[in-house]
């Protein structure tokens, strides 16, 4: 059993959606001659907002509500636009091994798929408890949140325990994020991570202390310098309570755990070159992999950034995956034309009412600049490396002065004196 296409994504999700309207603006493909293989059973979606609109407790998103491209102000890519398009969706299929050698790629209902073109956007999976040694995340009440299923269940079990206690574990992105939402919900939350301030790898110790005190005013605690052991259980295998490491026991309904990721390459290695630092398969700055009919986008892809002199990153953010998943087809297409992707990282959050972008690299000395206290707090920080911008942090700023400090951060500004910058603060970024 098979079935043959010119050109293949592999993954359904953020990437793979922005592809899609690459291909369908660019045209250069028949019907018929396209395909999206997925695991998830829904057309490719905005992924982030199962963090945010879709936990609501009022007027929560819901497809086909936020499919791509919506998040970047672009079409609705629903199932029939698909179908309109000559795309074919291949949904609630999982990819279980692929030959590079031969382009083709074998599902789990054991149908052979072959391509002349592969463009693997298979993203990532989150990471288990159990890969830390904890047993019983398996539980009706420990959630994890990758994809709408997740969320689903996620949603299900909040709706399960009004005004009850929630343990989230970790301090990143998902553990910020879900113990907004869960609070929004009415959830009691206490959030356990062994850093000494949430946001480890992007917060500075001063933007950390104002996010949490900003929770702690919400209702949150935080339980920081240390991981969870085990679970305590009821006699139908819920978790009734989340022991530590110090020795306490914290009583919940529910858990979110948000440990990280790990890129989705397993079905590559030994037949693609691999960023091993990175832990993704390495693209040049087509977003070709090392087999010239290969190329990988969004999460699962390491490629190399023009502005950190071609340092190779696997950036794990939203926009990266639209800028890649769109550059991949664009040098397919039109390869003479088409010259290497020169991306600004760019990151961003929305919780409560707060919402923050960063731009660049937080490497080098950092300036806080802004007013860290007011009820409608405006406030950031740049990074400096070797006397010019690295990074930009903002927290409450309008579009412009986002784009202002992008600009900035873009042009990699040079720094003088560094009291100067402080004072100055986004003035900098906006006289620029
Ligand atoms: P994904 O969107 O993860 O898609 C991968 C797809 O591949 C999935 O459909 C998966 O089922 C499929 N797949 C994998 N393996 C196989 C296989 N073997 N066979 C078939 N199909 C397969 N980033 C931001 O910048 N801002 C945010 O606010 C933000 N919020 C987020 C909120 C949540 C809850 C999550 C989970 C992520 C968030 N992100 C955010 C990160 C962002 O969503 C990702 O960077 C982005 O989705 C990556 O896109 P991708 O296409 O590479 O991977
Ligand atoms: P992150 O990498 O953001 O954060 C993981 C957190 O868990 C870190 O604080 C980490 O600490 C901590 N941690 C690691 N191991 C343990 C452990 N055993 N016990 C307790 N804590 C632990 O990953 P998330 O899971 O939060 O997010 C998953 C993905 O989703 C990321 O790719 C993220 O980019 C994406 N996402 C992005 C959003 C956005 O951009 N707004 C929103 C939601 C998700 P340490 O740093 O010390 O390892």
């Amino acid at each position: 059993m098979g079935r043959a296409f010119v050109y293949v994504i592999l993954g359904g999700g953020v990437a793979a959606g922005y592809a899609a309207l690459e291909f369908a603006r660019r045209g250069g493909y028949s019907r018929g001659e396209l395909c999206i293989i997925s695991e998830e059973a829904v057309a490719p979606y905005e992924r982030p907002a199962l963090s945010k609109g879709y936990l609501l407790p009022e007027g929560a998103a819901r497809l086909p509500g936020f499919h791509t491209c919506v998040g970047a102000n672009d079409e609705l890519l629903t199932p029939k636009w698909y179908k309109e398009q000559g795309i074919e969706l291949v949904l609630g299929t999982k990819v279980i091994s692929a030959d590079v050698r031969r382009k083709t790629l074998l599902t789990g209902t054991g149908e052979t798929i072959s391509y002349k073109t592969l463009i693997i956007a298979t993203g990532a999976r989150a990471l288990k408890l159990q890969e830390f040694g904890i047993q019983g995340s398996d539980a009706s009440n420990i959630c994890y949140l990758r994809n709408i299923d997740d969320a689903d269940k996620l949603v299900s079990v909040m709706k399960s325990c009004p005004g009850g206690n929630a343990v989230v574990i970790g301090g990143g992105y998902i553990g910020m994020e879900c113990a907004a939402a869960l609070v929004t919900n009415k959830i009691r939350v206490t959030m356990v991570f062994p850093e000494k301030h949430c946001m480890g790898r992007l917060f500075t110790p001063k933007i950390a202390e104002f996010y949490e005190n900003y929770y702690t005013s919400k209702g949150v605690t935080f339980v920081k310098g240390t991981v969870l052991t085990s679970f305590e259980k009821d006699m139908t295998g819920k978790v009734t309570a989340v022991i530590l490491k110090d020795g306490r026991h914290l009583p919940a309904d529910m858990v979110v755990v948000g440990i990280g990721i790990r890129a989705n390459t397993s079905l590559f290695e030994g037949q693609l070159m691999m960023s091993t630092e990175n832990g993704g398969i390495k693209v040049n700055g087509q977003l070709q992999t090392s087999d010239s009919s290969v190329y990988a986008v969004g999460d699962v892809a390491a490629f190399p950034i023009k502005l950190f002199d071609d340092d190779i990153r696997r950036l794990e953010h939203v926009d990266s995956a639209r800028r890649t998943g769109r550059h991949a087809v664009a040098s397919i297409l039109d390869p003479s034309k088409t010259r290497d992707i020169d991306y600004l990282p760019f990151f961003y959050s929305r919780v409560f009412t707060l919402s923050w972008q960063f731009y660049g690299d937080n490497v080098g000395e950092v300036v806080h600049f802004g007013d860290f206290t007011s009820s409608s707090p405006r406030f950031g920080a740049y990074w400096v490396n070797k006397g010019r911008i690295a990074g930009a942090f903002l927290e409450g700023g309008s579009r412009e002065e986002y784009e202002a400090i992008s600009i900035a951060v873009r042009r990699e500004a040079v720094v003088t004196d560094m009291g100067e910058l402080e004072k100055q603060g986004l003035a900098l970024a906006i006289q620029e």
